[in-house]
């Protein structure tokens, strides 16, 4: 039986990581981690309670969060303290809070401590930020998706449009400028490219082209294990 790798996939937002992630997840037959959803649900807990955005009050609640993810018809459903929270983390609200909080030191330690466990027997695709620079070092696959700033704020509000939001082209381009500019020059593991990882442009690619690039490059490692 052939051994089971790790496959780190990361950009910034609307490159197409989570899609990309997904089917090839499928298509391998691995689990996808959608390591974003868990910033995202630290930042919904944070918001519940309505505390200042203060580190030191941050890292406090951390030992009150307990994250888990389940596979639901091949729907990824992400569980923040049991409820189910797959929705919810995808709110304007949360999305506009998740880069200072995931700047945050003790918010990346607690995570990418969770992230390496869920990804150490291999057979794993993981999306995010810091997947093969920090996470998965040694994964033994790394893809660093990029793609226009139009294409990725188009991709962004008919996702948005299609759950029924009202957001305008100039609303997602500030939110998605404003995170790429956090995400990326935040002092603790920001976004960049891995210098083994394997850059792919999909402006101008289908959903299913993509997919397929990636697919072959993970059977090329796959059968040279
Ligand atoms: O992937 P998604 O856009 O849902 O990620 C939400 C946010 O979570 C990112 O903008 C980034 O601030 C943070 N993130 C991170 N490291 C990761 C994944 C996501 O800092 N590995």
């Amino acid at each position: 039986m052939s051994r089971k790798i790790v496959v780190a996939i990361d950009g910034p937002a609307g490159s197409g990581k989570s899609t990309t992630a997904r089917l090839l997840a499928k298509k391998l037959g691995y689990i996808y981690i959608d390591t974003g959803a868990m910033y995202r649900a630290v930042t919904l807990f944070w918001l519940r309670k309505n505390l200042p955005l203060d580190e030191e009050i941050i890292c406090k609640l951390l030992p009150n969060i307990s994250i888990n993810f389940e596979n639901d018809a091949g729907v990824l459903k992400i569980y923040l303290n049991s409820e189910d929270v797959t929705n919810e983390i995808r709110t304007p609200e949360v999305t506009n809070n998740v880069s200072p909080v995931s700047a945050i030191k003790c918010v990346r330690e607690f995570l990418v401590a969770q992230q390496r466990k869920l990804g150490e027997d291999g057979g794993v695709v993981m999306d995010g930020r810091d997947i093969g620079t920090v996470v998965f070092p040694d994964a033994e696959l790394k893809i660093y998706l990029v793609a226009s700033l139009e294409a990725r704020i188009q991709r962004r509000l008919l996702e948005l449009n299609q759950k029924g939001a009202e957001v305008t082209f100039e609303e997602v381009r500030k939110q998605i400028v404003e995170r790429d500019i956090i995400d990326s020059t935040r002092q603790h593991s920001p976004l960049q490219k891995a210098q083994d990882a394997i850059e792919i442009d999909t402006t101008n690619l289908s959903i299913e082209e993509q997919v397929d690039i990636v697919y072959k490059l993970a059977l090329q490692k796959i059968n040279n294990l």
